[in-house]
């Protein structure tokens, strides 16, 4: 059936500038590194996104090798997209990345002019859109200067291909010299892209103070450690959690286990404040005067109704931030 959007999609969420840049995110953006893969039922796919939007959602984060398999990520959003959200693309902020492993050889990978340009194209085809609102480098490459993938990525914006750009999973220093060449190209680099939840806090270092001084956004990954800072293992390991998932290597049940004492001190905190631990989590992330939006990633439309309830309590009294950084220490 056709998708008609929801009409009061705007009401309940906020938007948030990223950095001093004119574009503004929605608070919470969906990701699709995991559920959106050829082993993932399309159907579902389908719900997720345009729940998503419906709720105010306008951000949807991609790469060139989500999946699994790589690449079907990219091809299913495609698929949907033109199916539902065509009437809606200037409501929607897409992005992409290039720089982890994607086709085989020299090129297909890191931070190359070569690579970065050469993998673009490809996630352009593949989601069949005419351009990226924003591309990412999405990891340093210690071996190509950082200047050549400064003027890659400025490249795609002069040639149409993206509109803003990115940098994902640099450290303060080398996202300090990036920074510099963008500068001085005057390229529309905006944003950010780190991990940031309560179990990795490593961006309140330097990172956030960097992009701070620099007026440029952070969108932080994995706010809920990958499904551990909600309710998911509280009771036990689902058989259908991500820990449990053979197709994901990132998050083991052994990760769970060794938290699962932080994860019910910190439940119970949510529960005081009236909220579950995962609207707790993402008030926690978005605090962050650096951050325009967490990127939530989801397997189910009743976790996207949770996550937005987040939005219902942003702050946190200097007692709780206390008690929090007690469990965590
Ligand atoms: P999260 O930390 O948000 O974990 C998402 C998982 O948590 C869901 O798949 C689900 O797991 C569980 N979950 C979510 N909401 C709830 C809820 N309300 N109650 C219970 N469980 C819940 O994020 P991800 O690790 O998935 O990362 C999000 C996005 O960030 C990615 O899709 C990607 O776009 C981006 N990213 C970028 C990286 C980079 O290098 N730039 C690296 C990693 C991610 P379950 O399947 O068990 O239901």
């Amino acid at each position: 059936e056709n998708y008609l959007a929801s009409k009061t999609r705007y009401d309940n969420m906020q938007y948030r500038r990223v950095g001093n840049s004119g574009l503004k995110l929605s608070a919470l953006s969906l990701g699709l590194w995991h559920n959106f893969g050829s082993v993932d039922p399309l159907e579902n796919q389908r719900h997720l996104l345009r729940h998503a939007f419906d709720l105010g959602i306008t951000c949807f984060d991609i790469a060139n090798n989500y999946g699994p398999e790589a690449g079907s990520a990219e091809s299913n959003f495609g698929r949907i997209f033109k199916a539902d959200f065509q009437p809606y693309r200037d409501e929607l902020v897409i992005t992409s990345k290039a720089g982890y492993y994607m086709w085989p050889g020299p090129y297909g990978e890191w931070g190359s002019r070569k690579s970065i340009i050469a993998s673009c194209d490809q996630s352009l085809r593949r989601t069949g859109l005419d351009y990226f609102d924003i591309f990412y480098s999405h990891r340093f490459d210690p071996d190509t200067p950082l200047e050549e993938t400064a003027l890659a990525l400025d490249q795609l914006v002069k040639s149409g291909k993206a509109l803003y750009v990115g940098i994902s999973n640099y450290n303060a220093e080398n996202t300090e010299k990036i920074a510099a060449i963008f500068k001085d190209l005057k390229t529309p680099y905006i944003i950010h892209q780190d991990r940031y939840n309560m179990f990795g806090r490593d961006p309140e270092k330097d990172l956030f103070p960097t992009l701070l001084k620099d007026h440029t956004g952070a969108v932080v990954f994995s706010p809920l450690a990958q499904g551990m800072l909600t309710g998911r293992y509280l009771h036990g390991i689902p058989e259908d959690s991500r820990a449990a998932r053979k197709d994901s290597k990132f998050l083991h049940v052994a990760d769970v286990e060794s938290k699962l004492d932080q994860i019910k001190a910190l439940n119970s905190i949510a529960e005081k404040r009236g909220q579950s631990l995962a609207e707790m989590a993402l008030a926690w992330d978005l605090r962050q005067p650096a951050v325009a939006s967490v990127i939530i990633g989801a397997s189910r439309v009743s976790q996207l109704d949770d996550n937005v309830k987040a939005l219902n309590n942003l702050n946190f009294s200097e007692e709780e931030e206390q008690a929090i950084d007690q469990i965590l220490a």
